[in-house]
């Protein structure tokens, strides 16, 4: 069951705070089914007070102990996935089944992050000088910030939390404010799992909340999900106030079809990739590059695959797509279809204004399948983040590189073909950090890293396992143990 109002969960309890509150809406019926509290000034100070506390214990606890602690808060999130799952579909409007795949995906960066004793090993060398060894030791930051969108509210706050506790820090998350729900419910689990209040908290609230955060003096790490604007709004912020930063925004990826390519296979991989979680994805493929002679017989298989999506309530049996987040998200897609035909292109399928039975205030925007778009469209041009698949013709490869390259962000990219030789090319000259080859939404394994190029990701590093370095600041020791005294000498000598 919802709570009526999600509070803050500070120093392992629910706190109210005395802020402003703002309406939580499940989007399928655009009923109101929450209110999320915003924080004010009190709440935030004591949530950081709280994590700056907590830090410096967390820090000394050992790491087998830290292991035990993920190792029971991975396994009270399985025993709890129905609940979360349900939780999500409500609050987000994706489908059981896709919350519970966001859920799994999550559980991955919990498993990585119990990997601690063998990622966080420092290095050493003895005999750097005469009786001299040198060694580093990764220590935690202390408090660490993570910000997260309203579109993953669960997989992404485990992809950096998990990490960021193990390596010894404490955390405060702000999740999305459209949202929020799964967040305490994950916060209880990690609670029960033995985690010592005050590691973890979650803080609700909009722009002005995260930049309190990110300006607080005790907060030394700051990890950003979400749109462009305001990943490159937090780096800024973050990093004029000398605290490290990564900040991952949009993305607008692209799928080249060669014209050897199973067809097939190439049709399911964009519908799925465009039309899965109604496309609120970072990863989704929005944009089909079509080479060659085979564009007509591709477009002919997606509109076939277009038209059977199943679209409506994400708990309903059999539906596969749900509504967008809101109401200002809808409009957007619309308007974004109608300016692609506006300015010349052919919408293939458009079922943007589809009614769904049952639903009728739900935010739904139904799959569509625009062709003949170019690259000057604001179609192409901007973030669509709705389920839409717009369709690029060109003549080879190269082209198809070409408009990727100019593209701003870097999100993903994929390529299906049968040929080895220009697979090799898209992934060695195609500017992104996630390249598919024949896998439409090539999002590594956790125990890889992730993160995009360009606009979007700002800062170095990648969450999942990329996330070590980040979570951790080096020390450099250099000891000597030898007898007797080495005398003064206040030269500046080699060793
Ligand atoms: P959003 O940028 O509106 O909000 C993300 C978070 O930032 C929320 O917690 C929000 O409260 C906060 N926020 C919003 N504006 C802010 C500002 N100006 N300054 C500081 N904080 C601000 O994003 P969203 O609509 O929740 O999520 C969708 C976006 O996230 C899409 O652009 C999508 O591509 C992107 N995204 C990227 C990735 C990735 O890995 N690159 C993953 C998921 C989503």
């Amino acid at each position: 069951m919802t709570a009526q109002i999600v509070g803050h969960w500070i120093n392992g309890k629910v706190v109210a705070g005395g802020g402003a509150h703002q309406a939580i809406r499940n989007p399928a019926t655009g009923a109101e089914v929450g209110k999320v509290a915003l924080a004010d000034a009190s709440v935030i100070e004591a949530a950081v007070a709280a994590a700056t506390a907590a830090s410096a214990v967390w820090a000394d606890t050992p790491l087998p102990r830290r292991v035990q602690v993920l190792y029971k808060f991975r396994e009270l999130i399985i025993q709890n996935m129905d609940k979360i799952a349900e939780l999500i579909t409500e609050q987000h409007g994706k489908t059981l089944d896709d919350a519970r795949g966001e859920i799994n995906r999550g559980l991955e960066a919990v498993e990585v992050a119990c990997s601690v004793p063998a990622s966080i090993k420092g290095e050493m060398t003895a005999q750097t000088g005469p009786n001299i060894d040198t060694y580093s030791v990764l220590h935690p930051i202390g408090v660490c910030l993570g910000i997260t969108p309203f579109n993953f509210p669960v997989m992404i706050p485990l992809g950096m939390l998990s990490i960021a506790i193990a390596a010894g820090n404490a955390f405060i998350l702000k999740p999305s404010e459209q949202d929020p729900g799964p967040a305490l419910l994950i916060a209880r689990l990690a609670q029960q799992a033995g985690l010592p209040d005050g590691v973890l908290n979650v803080v609700n609230g909009g722009r002005d909340t995260v930049e309190a955060l990110i300006d607080h003096p005790e907060v030394g790490a700051v990890s950003f999900v979400g749109s462009t604007p305001a990943a490159h709004a937090v780096y800024m912020r973050g990093a004029a106030a000398g605290k490290r930063v990564q900040a991952l925004g949009g993305a607008k990826n692209h799928m080249v079809v060669m014209p050897d390519a199973n067809l097939d296979s190439a049709a399911d991989a964009l519908s799925s990739a465009a039309f899965g979680s109604a496309g609120q994805r970072c990863m989704a493929i929005t944009t089909a590059v079509a080479v060659g002679p085979i564009a007509d017989q591709l477009v002919a298989k997606v509109a076939e695959r277009t038209r059977a999506v199943k679209i409506g309530r994400g708990t309903d049996e059999g539906v596969e797509m749900g509504p967008l987040i809101n109401g200002s998200s809808q409009n957007r897609v619309r308007g974004l279809i109608r300016s692609a035909r506006e300015a010349g292109a052919t919408v293939v399928i458009d079922r943007s204004e589809e009614d769904v039975a049952g639903c009728p205030a739900g935010y739904f925007v139904g799959p569509t399948l625009v062709d003949g778009v170019t690259t000057e469209m604001d179609i192409y041009q901007q973030e669509v983040f709705g389920p839409v698949l717009i369709v690029l013709r060109v003549n080879s490869l190269d082209e198809a590189v070409e408009i990727i390259k100019r593209n701003k962000y870097g999100n993903g990219a994929a390529i299906f073909t049968r040929d080895g030789n220009a697979a090799r090319i898209f992934q060695r000259y195609v500017p992104a950090g996630q390249i598919g080859i024949n896998v439409p939404i090539p999002v590594p394994v956790a125990s890889y890293a992730f993160a995009g190029w360009k606009a979007s990701a700002f800062g170095d590093n990648g969450i999942h396992n990329g996330a070590w370095r980040f979570y951790t600041r080096p020390k450099h020791v250099t000891a000597r143990w030898s007898e007797p005294p080495v005398g003064v000498d206040l030269g500046f000598r080699p060793n």
